[in-house]
């Protein structure tokens, strides 16, 4: 209890430091639609939201330009904690923030909007309906999940890639364990083994945080079920887990997930995802009705229909100041993007595509007033994964932690990181009403012609 009490402190004093340097935010004067000069940001994520708000900043004096942002949702994803969506350690709608009040403030405009195509001779965006000229873009659509092309993957299996998709999860796994209950002893070995398949960082949390929906929520739930017979196994095509970690932390992961019952495979590359199985590449087959993948991703739709240079993955070609190759006027930052320049190799993480948005934004601005453009430099300040309910991996600057230290450090930097005094405060009330009950579960949102699958959107 006094641990836990020592966890609010620390949270509580997270949040005031995050509010007191808030500030004062810088607004533009001129509209989109007024303005001579018109700046459009495609995508509401890490990397759109970075460059809205240094555009705001850089801008704020001038009179003769206007900006707008366009995203198909209405509202911006904390991506660290979707997969706490799965345990409920953290409630749906709090790790989400409306994209129109963090861009009112600003000064810029939203579009509640699908880009399909960009005409960059005319230089106007396309949605299905409408078109928005543009003087200048910033490029930041992320990216979706990808199944490499792995059969039966795409039809079966479920992601993580979205708020919805975590629900989904959720709630699949309690259906699971609904149906245990009625056949008792007499349930079939698929029904109740939960595969995750990626053994980086969203694939360890989703398999920690579906073994905490299991043990942490549902289990006093369902007294006819044997939650002796539930298996919770994590397929990881590489070695170890969470390649790139310090040899130290890996262990540590490794033994937690062990202490958890969590089995891990390495060097198990999935051939095929069936709806009662999964087939790994040493021959073995898993019966199992749920696979949750978080084996990697790809750049989304729009980048594909861009008459853009790409890498081999698809990704848009950028320059050292985030330019698109052959493109003037056009930048694109985040998960979408391969750049190539003389730096570290620059990840698919929030942290990357934060920097970008912002160096691109500097840039662009500088563009605009005839100015020197500053080169982009990767600087990764470390990494955090969630290991569940009390314990967490941390590496910041050469610090590394984990087990309970590292579940106090996750919290108050992910509280932090939030970004919004009403999202801090929700989650701060989730994570304090969780050290006293247990997460409801009651499967909202259900939609009763959902398929079993999800079908695959951005
Ligand atoms: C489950 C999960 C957990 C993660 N956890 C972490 C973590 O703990 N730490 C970390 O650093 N990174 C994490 N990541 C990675 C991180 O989320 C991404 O690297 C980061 O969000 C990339 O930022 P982005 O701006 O490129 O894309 P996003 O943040 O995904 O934003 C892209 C936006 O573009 C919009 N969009 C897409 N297509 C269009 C279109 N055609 N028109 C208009 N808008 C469009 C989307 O709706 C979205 O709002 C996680 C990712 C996932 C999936």
């Amino acid at each position: 209890m006094r641990g836990k009490l020592a966890m609010g402190g620390l949270i509580l004093g997270a949040a005031w430091g995050a509010y007191r340097r808030l500030g004062r935010l810088t607004s533009l004067e001129c509209s989109y639609a007024d303005a001579p000069t018109k700046i459009l940001i495609v995508g509401g994520g890490f990397g759109g939201l970075a460059a809205a708000r240094e555009l705001a900043r850089m801008l704020s004096g001038t009179q003769d330009v206007g900006v707008a942002l366009l995203d198909p949702r209405n509202y911006t994803t904390f991506w660290p904690m979707v997969p706490s969506i799965i345990p409920s350690n953290a409630e749906v709608r709090h790790v989400a923030h409306s994209l129109r009040r963090i861009l009112k403030p600003l000064g810029i405009e939203f579009f509640q909007d699908e880009v399909a195509e960009v005409d960059f001779e005319t230089l106007r965006l396309k949605s299905g309906e409408r078109d928005y000229p543009y003087d200048y873009l910033v490029l930041a659509p992320g990216s979706r999940t990808t199944f490499f092309g792995t059969p039966g993957a795409e039809e079966n299996a479920m992601d993580i890639k979205g708020l919805r998709d975590a629900l989904l999860v959720r709630n699949h796994v309690i259906d699971r364990f609904e149906e245990a209950e009625h056949l008792e002893d007499r349930a079939p070995d698929d029904l109740l083994t939960f595969v995750i398949v990626g053994g980086g960082p969203t694939g360890v949390e989703a398999a920690a945080d579906t073994h905490d929906l299991i043990f942490e929520v549902l289990e006093d739930d369902y007294p006819n079920v044997d939650f002796g017979s539930v298996r919770v196994v994590l397929l990881n095509a590489g070695d170890n887990i969470l390649e790139g970690l310090d040899a130290p932390l890996v262990h540590a992961a490794t033994r937690r997930l062990a202490s958890q019952r969590i089995e891990v495979i390495n060097d198990a590359k999935v051939e095929e995802v069936r709806p009662d199985a999964v087939v790994i590449s040493d021959g073995r087959t898993i019966p199992t009705r749920t696979t949750i993948w978080a084996a990697g991703t790809e750049p989304p739709p729009l980048a594909g229909n861009l008459d853009l240079q790409k890498d081999h993955r698809g990704r848009i070609l950028v320059d050292e100041y985030l330019r698109v190759k052959g493109r003037p006027g056009v930048y694109a930052v985040g998960d979408c993007t391969s750049i190539q320049y003389d730096g570290p190799p620059v990840p698919a993480l929030a942290q990357a595509a934060e920097q970008e948005g912002k160096r691109a934004a500097s840039n662009l601005a500088a563009e605009i007033e005839n100015k020197v453009p500053v080169p982009f430099r990767y600087r990764s300040v470390g990494q955090l994964v969630d290991l569940g309910e009390g314990s967490a991996l941390v590496d910041i600057l050469g610090v590394n932690l984990s087990g309970l230290l590292g579940a106090y450090v996750w919290k108050a930097v992910y509280l932090y990181e939030l970004g919004y005094d009403l999202n801090r405060a929700h989650v701060l009330a989730d994570w304090t009403i969780d050290l006293f009950t247990r997460p409801d579960t009651s499967k909202l949102f259900e939609d009763p012609n959902q398929p079993r699958v999800r079908t695959r959107h951005l």
